[in-house]
């Protein structure tokens, strides 16, 4: 288990920032609701997923599988613009450490993974980290339930399926959200970054030499001071005082060179900093482009191939992605063939089909619709609800019978095409087709 040594400069300024900004969103994301409609919630009984003010139903998942590509996408731009920073400065993994080591400098006084902290020590810590998971599990489970039904559930201590001795999904998810976090913390830390997360693996394939990344330069540090000599007497500037070490989250030395457990946090630049500053240097350790490296007057040079290409293709999702919203049709439909009305035949009247109509209403506002029928052909409608009205994400399901009269003769054809358009009436423009067909009796 790696503690990372606190360090102050500018790199730690900038994540401090950026932990306030993203741990706040964190907080407070799954409990804002607009209208009393929740930000974000992934309702996964109900398979719905409301996502800014839009609710994406399992018809509509291309919404969310656009919304992943630009993540993905924009994971692939920010790391070949500006290396790494997504585990630097983002990853949740490296957030949640950073708070949970936090909380325990600020309890033990900075003796926190020190020789010199105690037993009782740790046994403190290890309880306030286990209260933390538990409130964090809570927030996490927010985003999947309304926290308003887990209150209400835990105030009737409703934790087990009615009739049954089996928890509750909610139950089982705070177990393995906490006791996760809680392995996590205590042991597991540093390992998920050097030994489980994939990306650290294919962030090469990611990387160009115009990517900044950390670096320690070799040529003026090396050979770097020896246990032998004095401060001073070694050839290189390196001291081996060996802080940037202490205060990498990974616990890994950049003196080896580029390592897939290097998240670029920049800690080390701080400290490389900070001990250089003491004997007027530059710092050894920097974010630097293997182009610089090599020819160290050289500029970054953002507008590159590969950027270009992922900065186009995060335009043109971020194009698709308002087109379908701007022409979404916020109704749900699907036909079925009523079984018991199917291809009859009433003497001197006509031919007979019924069907079953599912319409949802996609939107938080009420509708009210109507059923027509296109066809080459006459049918009469015989529906059995006029004055179809749906609540705000409600379902409706309609029979209607289609009728061929006699009078038109039957037609030489075992069936003919039908569609249904579903009309809102609240706003004309929003229809849906369904395509089906009228069939005869043989
Ligand atoms: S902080 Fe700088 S001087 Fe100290 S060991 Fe690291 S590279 Fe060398
Ligand atoms: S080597 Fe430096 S940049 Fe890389 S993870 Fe450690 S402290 Fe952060």
């Amino acid at each position: 288990m790696v503690i990372a040594r606190p360090i102050i400069g500018k790199h730690r300024n900038i994540k401090n920032r950026i932990n306030v900004i993203l741990f706040a969103i964190f907080l407070i994301t799954p409990f804002i609701r607009i209208g009393g409609i929740p930000l974000v919630l992934i309702d996964i009984p109900a398979r719905k997923f409301y996502v800014f003010g839009l609710i994406i139903w399992p018809q509509e998942l291309y919404f969310l599988h656009i919304l992943l590509l630009f993540l993905g996408f924009s994971l692939f731009f920010w790391t070949a613009l500006a290396g790494r920073l997504w585990c630097g400065y983002a990853c949740p993994q490296t957030l949640f450490t950073e708070v949970y080591d936090w909380i325990a400098r600020l309890i033990t006084k900075d003796r926190f993974g020190k020789p010199s902290m105690k037993k009782k020590d740790w046994a403190i810590v290890y309880f306030v980290w286990l209260m933390m998971s538990i409130f964090f599990s809570l927030v996490f489970l927010s985003y999947f339930k309304p926290i308003e039904e887990t209150i209400k559930e835990v105030a009737q201590l409703s934790f087990f399926i009615p009739t049954t001795f089996i928890p509750k999904e909610w139950v089982i998810f705070m177990f393995l959200s906490t006791g996760t976090a809680m392995f996590n913390m205590v042991y597991f830390r540093e390992n998920l970054c050097r030994l489980v997360c994939p990306y650290g693996r294919f962030q090469t394939a990611l990387l160009d030499k115009h990517s900044p990344i950390v670096t320690y330069d070799v040529k003026r540090g090396e050979p770097r001071k020896q246990p032998s000599e004095k401060v001073g007497q070694q050839k290189g500037d390196c001291i081996d005082c060996k802080l940037c070490v202490l205060v990498c989250p990974t616990g890994i030395d950049i003196r080896e060179g580029l390592q897939v457990g290097c998240l670029h946090c920049g800690l080390c630049v701080d400290a490389c900093t900070t001990v250089m500053s003491k004997f007027n240097k530059e710092t050894l350790i920097a974010y630097k482009t293997m182009e610089q490296i090599e020819n160290p007057h050289s500029k970054i040079k953002y507008f590159r191939p590969r950027t270009a290409i992922y900065g186009s293709i995060l335009t043109l999702l971020i194009i698709v992605f308002v087109y379908l919203l701007v022409v979404r049709v916020p109704i749900y439909t699907s036909v079925l063939r009523d079984k018991a009305i199917s291809n009859i035949y009433i003497p001197n009247q006509g031919w007979r089909n019924g069907y079953e109509i599912h319409i949802g209403n996609l939107s938080f506002n009420p509708i009210d619709v109507e059923i027509q029928v296109e066809s080459n052909h006459s049918f009469n409608k015989l529906i059995d609800s006029s004055e179809i009205h749906i609540k705000p994400e409600g379902y409706e399901k309609v029979r209607i019978i289609l009728e061929y009269p006699e009078s038109n003769g039957k037609l030489d054809k075992y069936s003919v095409p039908v569609s249904f358009i579903i009309v809102n009436k609240n706003n004309g423009k929003h229809k849906k087709v369904v395509k089906t067909y009228f069939t005869f009796p043989s």
